[in-house]
């Protein structure tokens, strides 16, 4: 293995500093080690592997069975794709005899095979073909999981490990977290992709290397620098001493200066107070600070929860998970979103339907009312949370007046039942939507008759609105939430909020951005609620703001549909004021 040094310029999608040793995750490849096994244990190896393919066909029974009870026709298909795989007997059989003849073990054999039969289907074009591949790498997974007697699944990773993959979906970030991993480095993803925003608030290092990825070997020394985007590869001893120096610095600094933050929330220079909250996911380093500053959750994504566990937790579960939450930051607010889920938020091996348009199909609020169950489960648990009065439901995704009806329905329906068993809630928990979606913010006025809070989810509106995917990194130029067609849909929403008389926030990463603050808080937004490590920067640049000033300039700039010229104006108007 080579121990050059090298330096690799990225993005930083998430940020800090961390040293480690690097642990390179190749797609298709199941990383088997291959043993030699001797004559008179051939005949328990086929035994094991027919025993992994039994219990893997029984597994996708199962999931056939509940994606049949939750999903219905068409998301049982993949499954009987799958099935066919699995059971695929002429394909078993010459596995089988390459077991005998090559004397390896059958994982080795198995994993080898399989690899061997995707190769040529990789190279095409066709639709079908790729989702062919993903369903035998789905099944591989799982007869491989077996065959290693499900030691990946809870195999903890060396310590300090920094994992080097083409792609990471968000249920990656929180499963490497619970084995451990300290950062990443990745070749796709934008950055308000998931992926980049739980990295985010668990305060792991991320960052974006598209070719530069290839280079990393497995069990290398590393730095990640998040600060500005770097990766060194096989440091030297200065190096990694001047960078344990920095991370040491880098780290504690951030939760102290939340601590340190004069009053909040943070006042304007001509002293318009701004409301500031944050933006959770999971249990993070930063909750306990955020709580005792009492600044308020304005988006708690709960599906992270379902992610974490691979499914949908019991009520119980999610009782004790919410509730921690609302006791812990009580009195402040916790505004607690619904599951989020389909698009690039699924749990690993799911049995979530494939989608041919996934950020366009069947996410937010679209699949939890078809999931009643599921849906009523999590209202039950939220409603019980809700006992300290600080607690509010959000909806993700909605596009229709008809999907707050039908969720408000289910929500008395269960606060009824509550009710009945004499079983404590607030029974004046306000419900709130995201604008996330065109159509809401285009009805907005609508939409907004109908709940206590609105919050925009700029991320989202923005890949909507500018028809550019957040995760795709080939469009990331135009994915730009500053877009004057962006900033004009945000300041419609703020205007139906305030005419009909309720709070209005935005949860998106825009909140976060130094540049875009005065613009919002200039288009009258209420609350901004950001990612943790946002909270500092935001309220210095609060305190500097002339709200009056800011206010006189959001017309003319949305109209003008530029941002420099604001600048511009901004910097004029605050010239001519001085002189
Ligand atoms: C958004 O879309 O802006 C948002 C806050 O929700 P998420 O990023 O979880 O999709
Ligand atoms: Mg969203």
């Amino acid at each position: 293995m080579s121990s050059k040094r090298q330096v690799i310029q990225g993005v930083s999608i998430s940020n800090g500093i961390v040293l480690g040793v690097s642990h390179v995750v190749l797609p298709g490849d199941f990383h088997v080690a291959e043993i030699a096994i001797p004559a008179s244990l051939i005949s328990t190896e086929i035994d094991t592997l027919e025993i992994a393919i039994e219990t893997t066909i029984e597994e996708l029974y199962a999931m056939r069975r509940s994606a049949l009870r939750k999903a219905g026709g068409p998301v049982v298909k993949i499954f009987d794709a799958q099935l066919l795989i699995a059971g695929d007997y002429e394909f078993l059989k010459d596995v089988k005899k390459q077991i005998r003849s090559l004397r390896r073990n059958a994982a080795f054999v198995y994993s080898k095979a399989v690899q061997d039969a995707i190769a040529p289907i990789k190279l095409s074009s066709d639709h079908y073909m790729r989702q062919m591949v993903v369903d035998i790498e789905a099944v591989a997974g799982k007869v491989l999981s077996h065959l290693s007697g499900g030691e990946t699944k809870s195999k903890k990773l060396p310590p300090n490990t920094i994992v080097v993959s083409k792609v990471l979906t968000p249920n990656d970030v929180v499963t490497y977290r619970d084995l451990k991993a300290v950062g990443f480095v990745v070749a796709e993803g934008g950055t308000d992709s998931h992926m980049a925003l739980i990295a985010r608030s668990l305060i792991l290092p991320v960052i974006l290397a598209e070719e530069g990825w290839k280079s990393i070997p497995n069990k290398c020394r590393l730095i990640v620098d998040g600060t500005i985007g770097e990766v060194i590869i096989n440091p030297t001893d200065e190096e990694w001493t001047k960078y344990q120096r920095r991370r040491k610095r880098l780290g504690p600094a951030l939760l102290k200066r939340i601590r340190e933050l004069s009053p909040l929330p943070p006042v304007t220079a001509d002293g318009y107070e701004v409301g500031i909250a944050a933006n959770l996911s999971l249990p993070g380093p930063a909750d306990d600070i955020l709580a005792a500053r009492q600044i308020p959750v304005g988006l708690y994504r709960t599906e992270f929860l379902y992610l974490a566990h691979n499914e949908f937790p019991d009520e119980e579960t999610q009782y004790q998970y919410y509730s921690t939450i609302a006791e812990k930051f009580a009195p402040a607010s916790v505004i607690l979103r619904a599951f989020d889920l389909g698009y690039d938020k699924l749990a690993v091996q799911s049995d979530w339907p494939a989608e041919d348009n996934p950020a366009l199909g069947w996410r937010g609020i679209r699949s939890l009312l078809d999931m009643s169950a599921v849906f009523k489960t999590q209202l039950r648990a939220i409603l019980r949370a809700s006992v300290r009065h600080n607690v509010k439901i959000m909806l993700p995704m909605i596009s229709d007046l008809s999907e707050i009806s039908r969720a408000r329905k289910l929500i008395s329906r269960v606060k009824l039942s509550l009710r009945r068993k004499g079983i404590k809630y607030d029974p004046n928990i306000e419900l709130g939507i995201m604008i996330e979606v065109p159509s809401a913010a285009l009805t907005a006025d609508n939409l907004a008759k109908s709940v206590d809070f609105i919050s925009i989810g700029t991320n989202d509106l923005t890949q909507y609105v500018l028809a550019a995917d957040r995760t795709n990194r080939r469009v990331v130029s135009l994915y730009n939430p500053l877009h004057p067609a962006v900033l004009n849909m945000i300041k419609m929403v703020v205007d139906a909020s305030h005419r009909n008389r309720i709070p209005v926030s935005v949860c998106g990463e825009l909140a976060g951005d130094t540049v875009a603050v005065p613009l919002l808080i200039g288009m009258g937004v209420d609350t901004l609620s950001m990612s943790p490590n946002r909270i500092v920067d935001v309220c210095r640049v609060i305190k500097k703001i002339d709200f009056g000033l800011i206010q006189r300039l959001v017309g003319p700039v949305i109209s003008s549909g530029s941002l420099s010229t604001m600048m511009d104006r901004l910097y004029d108007m605050k010239d001519s004021q001085k002189r």
